[in-house]
């Protein structure tokens, strides 16, 4: 399965990337003052998800609701005063301790940083389509869907509304994709790139 992965591991699993998780980054919770709650858009197309972060002054409360389980979590915030004046606000890993600037939502529904998630990042030099293809995984991944360019399933309990709009942003990133892979499997076999 997969396709055109060229971002596949040898054993044929691809090493998730940053770019494809659910993140929760600092920068992101400093317009909010402490003692804020504010709903976190998790998953756009996946109505079985919402979560709220409340921000307290010191850490930050995250109440993560799918498929009617709640998964609750504290996170750590610390300040440090910078040497040329100011603070730096950090997020302490539940996991590890380290300070981060960012976490992502693990599989387990709770938030980790990259290294503890073994995140890896998306290599620099990807063409398009590969993007694409990402976002298409990573939401069938999300849905428990069969994989790339199979049709897909109605999970029990999702509405046929939300599963409506996830069917349409999946097949449009694939059908998207696909386009993008002709435009450049033509224009590499023109070049005589093609192996
Ligand atoms: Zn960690």
């Amino acid at each position: 399965m997969g396709g055109f992965g060229s971002g596949r591991r040898k054993s044929g699993k691809a090493k998730p990337v940053v770019e494809n998780q659910i993140s929760l980054k600092i920068k992101d919770l400093k317009e909010y003052k402490p003692e804020t709650v504010f709903y976190y858009e998790l998953a756009k197309d996946l109505s079985c998800y919402s979560a709220t972060v409340t921000v307290k002054k010191d850490h930050l409360l995250i109440h993560i609701n799918c498929n009617r389980k709640i998964y609750d979590q504290t996170v750590e915030i610390k300040t440090d005063r910078c040497n040329l004046g100011g603070l730096r606000q950090w997020m302490i890993c539940p996991e590890c301790s380290s300070k981060r600037t960012a976490l992502y939502l693990g599989k387990q529904n709770k938030f980790a940083c990259r290294k503890c998630l073994d995140l890896g990042y998306s290599s620099q030099k990807k063409v398009p389509f590969e993007r694409l293809l990402h976002n298409a995984e990573s939401l069938r991944a999300r849905a428990d869907q069969p994989p790339l360019f199979n049709p897909l399933i109605k999970p029990k309990g999702m509405h046929t509304s939300s599963f409506n709009r996830l069917r349409k942003r999946i097949y449009e990133y694939e059908i998207e994709s696909h386009d993008l892979f002709k435009q450049w499997a033509y224009s590499a076999i023109n070049k005589r790139e093609f192996a």
